[in-house]
């Protein structure tokens, strides 16, 4: 049984304009020591969802079934969710000063973590293994800069704290929300580098949740890709770069800047749906180039027979060579 698994959660919020159904029958798993990328834009639902099973999703509608080592999630009480929190599900987020406290010294804020988790512990031995964690991050002379507030850290610094201060009660499964958005192109590498590192120290699966392909290109294993609160395709990450069925994917693969900058950029046309009154068919028939007639009236099968776990929610045949074929019929 893996790790962590989903299976067919849906969620949905009731507003004023009508109920949102942000996540609609989405399923994933990940293991030990496995990166999970989870990529789409905005709106996708890829957020809602790994924030649903971790308990942040307050007033939502859940239905499906989620669990952690067996452990359920969905149904859990408050106090188990806060104990998962943290002691079993590690959290970081693109921006760090959310989830730091301003005014307090990060080294303090680790220490308060470790003990609000672990009673027994005393302040020093929760101080010792906060330098520790900050010196596997690779903060800089970790003694002193325990003492230092958020404020007195870079971007890419401040996240590497965050690093620290989820993998702080050795979690088994560490939740990444878009971790390196605000972060310039080198010092994202850098952060990728601590968590790559992180994940072979202590055997953590990592979910990933980007709206770029580009960051989970070399970090994570198996790559879900989700659009209209929905897994459009799922697959190994090699098979998906090259082997990709979904058009949602392939648009994603186009929209990236390929190295040198030199190729040409087509960004996908068109808007994401609306999750109040979601298209009836494939929710993404309003924006795909081999869109026809059953597309936008009946929803496509989330499994394609393919051998291993590659699926794609797509009536277009498997084999993408028939593609031309069904264009011209
Ligand atoms: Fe495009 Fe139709 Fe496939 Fe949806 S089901 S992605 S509209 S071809």
């Amino acid at each position: 049984m893996p790790l962590l698994e989903v299976d067919d959660l849906h969620v949905s919020f009731g507003t004023p304009d009508g109920v949102v159904r942000a996540v609609r029958g989405v399923s994933f798993s990940v293991d030990r020591g496995r990166t999970l990328g989870i990529v789409g834009e905005s709106g996708s639902g890829k957020s809602v969802a790994t924030q649903t099973i971790v308990g942040l999703t307050r007033g939502a509608r859940v239905s499906g079934r989620a669990t952690l080592d067996g452990e359920n999630l969905l149904g859990a009480d408050p106090d188990t969710l806060r104990r998962i929190r943290g002691a079993k599900i590690g959290m970081i987020f693109q921006d760090p000063l959310s989830s730091l406290h301003p005014y307090y010294k990060v080294g303090w804020q680790i220490v308060e973590m470790i003990r609000a988790h672990e009673r027994g512990t005393s302040k020093a031995a929760a101080r010792q293994r906060a330098v520790e964690l900050l010196d596997a991050v690779g903060i800089p002379s970790p003694r002193t800069r325990i003492d230092n507030y958020p404020h007195e850290f870079s971007g890419g610094m401040r996240q590497r704290v965050m690093i620290a201060m989820a993998m702080a009660l050795n979690p088994s499964v560490l939740v990444a929300d878009e971790p390196t958005t605000a972060l310039d192109v080198t010092v994202q590498a850098q952060v990728l580098d601590v968590m790559r590192d992180v994940q072979r120290e202590f055997g953590t699966a990592i979910i990933l949740i980007t709206h770029d392909l580009g960051v989970v290109a070399d970090m994570a294993d198996e790559v879900v890709v989700m659009y209209g609160g929905q897994v459009m395709e799922r697959a190994e990450r090699r098979e998906l770069f090259y082997r990709n069925h979904h058009p949602y994917t392939e648009g994603l693969l186009n929209s990236l800047p390929t190295s040198g900058g030199r190729g040409k950029l087509t960004p996908i046309a068109g808007t994401p749906p609306s999750m109040i009154t979601p298209p009836p068919g494939c929710p993404f028939e309003p924006r795909c180039v081999y869109a026809f007639d059953k597309c936008s009236e009946k929803p496509p099968p989330v499994e394609i027979p393919a051998p291993g776990v590659h699926t794609s929610s797509c009536h277009l045949p498997v084999e993408r060579a028939d593609r031309p074929r069904l264009e011209a019929s």
